[in-house]
C-alpha cells in the first residue's frame, strides 16, 4: 500500500525515508512507552549462515540438497539460507548437484506446504523419477509429523540442544518421516541496533524482544544490544506475537511494535503504533502505521524523535 502522508513539518521526513499514515501517528509515538522488537530482520540482519550440517547414521543422503530443493518455496531467512547455502556449494563445484541417488540434475517438489512459525515440507523427485518425502522445520513442529520409528532419539536431541546453546538456530531434516540430520544457522545483530536502542531507550522506550527463534539465541541477541533478561520473549508462534503485545497493553503498556515479516503484520496491527521495517514484506507494510525505508533501528529511533518534535511544532 501507498502510505497516505510523508511526515509533516520540515519535510526531513520524507529525506530520511521515513512514511506515516494520517496525522495520528505523530500522538501515537507520543503516547508509546514499550517497543517489541522482532529479531529476525528487525534487530538481527536476517542473512543467516550456515554454519553446522550433522547428518545421522550411516545415511548419504545429501542433506542440504534436499532441504534447498524444499526451501526454495519459503521466504523465510533460515529458508533463503539453507537456498544460498546449496547454491553456493554447486557453484564452488563440491558435492554439488552430483546427488547420491539420482546422478544430477535439478529435482522437482511436489505438493510444497509452508507452516508459519513451524517448518517446510515438500516431495522431492529427482530426474531418475525417485522420490523422496522433505520435511524442514523446528521440533515441535517436525516431530507429530514423523515415523513412530523415525524420531529423533536422546543423542540426536542432546545434539541439536548443543547446537542451540552454542547460539545457533538449528532445524531438523526428515526423510520419509524419518529424522535424517540437523542444520545450524547462525545470524548476526545489524551494525546499528545496539546504537538504536540505545536511543529508543533515552527516548523512554522500554525495549522488548520477541521472536519464535530458541531462548539461547535470543538471549544471545538481547544482551548484545542491550536489552533486560526479563524483556525477551522466544519460542513464540506466530500467533502468540499477538498476544505478547495485547498483553503488554493490559499491563497498562502502550506498545511500539517494529517488525519485518509476514509473521509480524498481526502485532503490527494489534500495537498501538506499528512501525514496518522498509526492506521487509509488503504484508508488514501495510499493517503499519509508519514506515522506515532503511533496515536500522537507528531510523525508528530517528522517526520517534522527529514525529514528537513535529507535533510540538504543529500544536
Ligand atoms: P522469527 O520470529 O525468528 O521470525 P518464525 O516464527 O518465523 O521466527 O519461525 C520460528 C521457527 O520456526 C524458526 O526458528 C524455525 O525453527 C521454524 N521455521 C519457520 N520457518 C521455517 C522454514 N522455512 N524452514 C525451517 N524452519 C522454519
Ligand atoms: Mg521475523
Amino acid at each position: 500500500a501507498t502510505p497516505v502522508g510523508l511526515l509533516a513539518g520540515s519535510g526531513r521526513g520524507s529525506q530520511l525515508g521515513i512514511l506515516i499514515r494520517g496525522a495520528q501517528v505523530l500522538e501515537d509515538t507520543r503516547a508509546v512507552d514499550t517497543i517489541v522488537l522482532d529479531k529476525t530482520g528487525t534487530v538481527t540482519s536476517g542473512r543467516l549462515a550456515l554454519d553446522a550440517v550433522d547428518t545421522f547414521g550411516a545415511s548419504d543422503l545429501d542433506l542440504v540438497r534436499l532441504a534447498a530443493a524444499v526451501e526454495a518455496g519459503s521466504e523465510h531467512p533460515l529458508a533463503k539460507a539453507i537456498v544460498a547455502a546449496e547454491a553456493a556449494r554447486v557453484a564452488s563445484g563440491i558435492g554439488g548437484t552430483r546427488g547420491t541417488h539420482d546422478g544430477g540434475g535439478q529435482p522437482a517438489v511436489v505438493g510444497f506446504q509452508s507452516a508459519a512459525g513451524g517448518g517446510v515440507e515438500g516431495t522431492v523427485v529427482e530426474v531418475s523419477g525417485e522420490s523422496r518425502e522433505v520435511l524442514v522445520g523446528r521440533t515441535d513442529w517436525i516431530v507429530p509429523r514423523l515415523a513412530e520409528d523415525g524420531m529423533p532419539d536422546a543423542a540426536q536431541l542432546a545434539m541439536f540442544a548443543e547446537r542451540e546453546s552454542g547460539g545457533a538456530t538449528a532445524v531438523w531434516v526428515a526423510v520419509d518421516r524419518r529424522v535424517a540430520g540437523m542444520l545450524s544457522l547462525r545470524d548476526t545483530v545489524k551494525p546499528g541496533s545496539a546504537e538504536g536502542i540505545a536511543r529508543l531507550k533515552a527516548l523512554g522506550l522500554r525495549p522488548v524482544l520477541l521472536t519464535g527463534d530458541n531462548a539461547a539465541v535470543a538471549a544471545r541477541v538481547a544482551a548484545e544490544v542491550g536489552i533486560a533478561a526479563q524483556d525477551v520473549h522466544a519460542g513464540v508462534r506466530p500467533e502468540g506475537k499477538v498476544a505478547v503485545v495485547k498483553r503488554l497493553q493490559a499491563g497498562g503498556a502502550r506498545v511500539a511494535m517494529a517488525g519485518d515479516g509476514v509473521n509480524d503484520a498481526p502485532a503490527l496491527a494489534q500495537a498501538d503504533l506499528g512501525i514496518a521495517m522498509g526492506s521487509g514484506t509488503d504484508v508488514a507494510r501495510e499493517a503499519a502505521e509508519l514506515t522506515v525505508m532503511g533496515d536500522d533501528l537507528r531510523q525508528v529511533a530517528t522517526a520517534i524523535e522527529l514525529s514528537r518534535r513535529t507535533l510540538s511544532i504543529i500544536k
